[in-house]
């Protein structure tokens, strides 16, 4: 027994060393009433391969107009990636989806020929190669072709939920001390990865597009992570947001930061 326990000894803290980008938060070592004006619900997606056009998922074969055909890039002209499709029918029962009803759509144009991703600095929000779309009425799967290369589909079969904190920059008014702030860092907040709701995990800093309409910061609506669900880096192992606006909630953006 005691020689088993010292051969697994070693290996103990391997299992605290979290690959990079994957969260594993812990409970932060604070009080309650400090932090709790921050917590936020955040939900993970629990994914399955495989595809259904009409249902929430990342990539594959998105869903379309009757007759529509594959949309494409308003730079380049290709077919258009599908990165997320989030149907409010899908979401976790506690939350009802800011947009309403459709089938909210995200497409990023992934052709390194033109490099749309660059040509069009498709990091800052509202970029032509970005697509972003709330589609109402009857649908059906978008005919082909996928663009090259397209990504594997993934189906959201459920969510896995968790709480969410801020970075140190969106902590203020708050009586947090420095060592207060750090704990959360330390705690594996906010989470990275792939995420619907809860706090953005910035990597610049804190980067709230303005909404087109009023003017006032949009909100986060999902986080896409670098090589979580999809087969995609941003940048440098950037992290992606989509936001709406609460005031305009059709109004959609998505914006990436790397270091
Ligand atoms: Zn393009
Ligand atoms: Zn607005």
């Amino acid at each position: 027994m005691f020689k088993l326990f010292r051969r697994l000894l070693p290996s103990a803290p391997v299992a605290d060393e979290a690959p990079a980008r994957v969260s594993r938060p812990t409970s932060p070592p604070l009080p309650d009433e400090l932090i709790a004006p921050l917590r936020r619900t955040c939900w993970r997606p629990n994914v399955q391969s495989g595809d259904d056009p009409l249902r929430s998922k990342f990539s594959g074969t998105p869903a379309a107009t009757p007759g529509e055909s594959w949309p494409a890039c308003a730079n380049c002209g290709k077919p258009l990636q599908l990165f997320v499709q989030l149907d409010p029918a899908d979401l976790p029962p506690e939350l009802t989806a800011p947009w309403g009803s459709g089938l909210l759509q995200f497409f990023y144009c992934t052709s390194s020929d033109p490099h749309c991703e660059v040509d069009c600095e498709a990091y800052f929000p509202f970029a032509k190669s970005v697509l972003l779309r709330i589609l109402e009425g009857p649908v059906t799967g978008a005919p082909g072709p996928p663009p090259p290369g397209d990504f594997p589909a993934k189906r959201i079969v459920g969510w896995n939920r968790q709480d969410d904190f801020p970075v140190a920059e969106e902590i203020s008014g708050h009586q947090l001390s420095a060592e207060d702030v750090d704990a959360l860092e330390e705690s594996g907040y906010p989470i990275v990865g792939d995420k619907l709701s809860g706090w953005p995990a910035w990597i610049q800093g804190v980067e709230y597009p303005e909404c087109p309409e009023c003017g006032g910061a949009m909100t986060l609506l999902f986080q896409i992570d670098s090589e979580d669900n999809l087969p995609y880096m941003f940048g440098d192992a950037g992290c992606g947001h989509i936001t709406y606006c609460p005031t305009h909630p059709r109004r959609l953006a998505f914006a990436w930061a790397c270091c």
